[in-house]
């Protein structure tokens, strides 16, 4: 059985490696997969894909959109997609200039805590790419605010504190269909992350089969085992492809996972049948 990882970052998005060093860092780890999912971009992929030819790892293009569903934020992985597809290229460019309006907003809330310079600080960071969070929380870091990453996150960039701005991400409706029309398959990310009991995670599926989703993660570096077992009852009776993922985007965090995921479930559909079908029914 292969080793899958279909979830991860390089700094493209909030990753903390390049894309070669990415690449390099999953062959070692044993992985024989490899997905790049940056955040609602793809500037990565191109590199990403010359170091796996390089290494003989194998790599699937893809992407992590943000998505703006009711009030919350969810993450819509797309696999295997075709990079060129234009409507996606033009998604991507208005979640990157969202991104940079909701920095500046970032920038003056921590501003008025008494925080300077902000946004130039995270872009240190972002160099030029895309802008997150996880650029914020570098800089205050090493400004000394915070002793690291998890509580920084808890003190300064979430709901009701000082540099959380409300998103307005992609809408469901459009995230998947770039995916879908760039030839990939549409996911949902880390669903164990999400504040639903099952009855309002159900209306998120429906939403997201209506539109032509078509997976959901069972296996997430951040899913427990009630999440996986969870996961894997959902992924049935909602017949949906099952993926797995890191979610990477530091070697040194704690629940770093690359190439140590635990394999998805038996009574799981692997997510990857979706395109290696596709491959068996050409010959
Ligand atoms: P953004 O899309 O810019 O709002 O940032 C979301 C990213 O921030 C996620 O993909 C994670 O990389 C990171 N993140 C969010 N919440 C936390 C947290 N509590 N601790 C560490 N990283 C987090
Ligand atoms: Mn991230
Ligand atoms: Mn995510
Ligand atoms: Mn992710």
């Amino acid at each position: 059985m292969k080793n899958y990882d279909l979830h991860s970052h390089s700094t493209a998005s909030d990753g903390s490696l390049n894309p070669s060093e990415l690449i390099r860092l999953a062959k070692n780890a044993g992985v024989d997969c490899l997905a790049l999912t940056d955040h609602d971009g793809i500037d990565g992929i191109e590199e990403a894909k010359q170091q796996a030819q390089a290494v003989n790892l194998e790599f699937i293009p893809g992407i992590e959109l943000s998505v703006s569903w009711g009030k919350f934020t969810i993450h819509i992985v797309g696999l295997n997609i075709n990079t060129s597809y234009i409507p996606l290229l033009a998604g991507t460019e208005q979640l990157k200039s969202y991104r940079l309006w909701r920095g500046e907003q970032i920038s003056k809330g921590l501003e008025k805590f008494g925080i300077k310079g902000a946004l130039s600080g995270a872009q240190k960071f972002s160099k030029g790419k895309m802008i997150g969070r996880m650029h914020f929380a570098n800089f205050l870091v090493e400004g000394g605010y915070c002793k690291d990453i998890r509580s920084v996150f808890k003190k300064f960039l979430i709901k009701n504190k000082p540099g959380y701005i409300h998103g307005q991400w992609a809408t469901l409706e459009n995230a998947v269909s770039w995916i879908m029309g760039a030839g990939g398959v549409a996911v949902i990310a880390h669903p164990g992350r999400y504040p639903f009991k099952n009855k309002k995670l159900k209306l998120l599926i429906s939403e997201f089969i209506e539109m032509g989703g078509k997976g959901i993660e069972v296996i997430s570096g951040s899913h427990s085992l009630a999440d996986i077992r969870r996961m894997t009852t959902i992924a049935q009776e909602c017949e949906l492809y099952a993926s797995i993922g890191s979610d990477f985007h530091n070697p040194d965090i704690s629940w770093n996972k690359l190439g140590k995921l635990t394999p998805l479930p038996d009574l799981c559909t692997p997510v990857w049948n979706a395109w290696e079908s596709r491959e068996v029914s050409i010959i």
